[in-house]
């Protein structure tokens, strides 16, 4: 079977509270017969469904429990839960998501009507460039999680399809096991929460543009797209400061903006 390339487009890339009109964290990923939603932040349900029929959703990945990455997870139970109750769609949706805090899992993974649920931190593990990560199969994608530093538990999420590979940072600080699961990839998208300027109130729990550049350079990603941005930011000015650490050109997300693998 031809597979075709996989193709992201982004539902929202603002943190923590989005810009008018636009939505918090969310990213749709396709390759043509699958449909992985990856995070769903506050406004990001209602730009999902502008590009895609939620029924037809593979999976949906929630990296962690801070709202600007799960919040619209209800929309999403109840959409399902309603389509299933009157018969437009029959089957439930794979959900991944982490175990911790448990008082917030265990609510998720009540959500049974909609989702078959999986605990991240249950998948078997693989070893991916000397990375030990819980993997999971959802159709021809291969999805590896790799834990983050930051605020909360939670992975980054290395997503492979034949040679194709995309990695999304989630929120985290640098580390070098995230460097190595980034290593080579086609598309790397990475938080950039901050300019160099605030980098010490975002120490050991967020990345700045210059640290999402030093990592696409150190893993030696093909492309970088940087994302998560405060909105009060200049977007082009956290490109800059990306741009000057990477050493070639870098692109941001943006409402419905769409990059095609490889
Ligand atoms: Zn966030
Ligand atoms: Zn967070």
């Amino acid at each position: 079977m031809e597979m075709n390339d996989i193709q992201l487009t982004v539902l929202g890339c603002w943190a923590p509270y989005p810009r008018q009109e636009e939505a918090c964290s969310g990213y749709l990923l396709q390759n043509g017969a699958t449909s992985l939603m990856l995070e769903a932040g506050h406004g990001s349900f209602a730009r999902l469904i502008k590009h895609v029929d939620y029924r037809q959703l593979a999976g949906l990945v929630i990296t962690h429990y801070h709202p600007d990455h799960y919040a619209d997870i209800h929309c999403l139970r109840h959409a399902i839960e309603g389509a299933r109750r009157d018969g437009r769609m029959k089957n439930t949706i794979k959900l991944f998501i982490p175990p911790e805090p448990a008082e917030i899992y265990r609510e998720l993974a009540g959500f049974t009507k909609s989702f078959s649920v999986f605990n991240i931190e249950k998948l078997p593990t693989g070893d991916f460039n000397s990375v030990l990560a819980r993997t999971a199969q959802l159709n021809e994608l291969t999805l590896y999680f790799i834990p983050i530093v930051h605020v909360l538990p939670g992975y980054a999420v290395l997503i492979r399809q034949g040679k194709q590979s995309l990695f999304f940072s989630s929120d985290t600080a640098p580390t070098p096991e995230i460097t190595r699961a980034a290593n080579n990839v086609d598309l790397l998208l990475c938080e950039a929460s901050g300019l160099n300027k605030d980098a010490d109130k975002l120490a050991g729990i967020h990345m700045t543009a210059r640290q999402a550049g030093e990592l696409a350079k150190q893993a030696r990603a093909n492309r970088l797209v940087l994302t998560h941005f405060w909105p009060e930011y200049n977007v082009d000015e956290l490109l800059a400061e990306a741009e000057d650490s990477f050493g070639s050109a870098v692109l941001a997300a943006g409402q419905d903006t769409i990059f095609n693998l490889p």
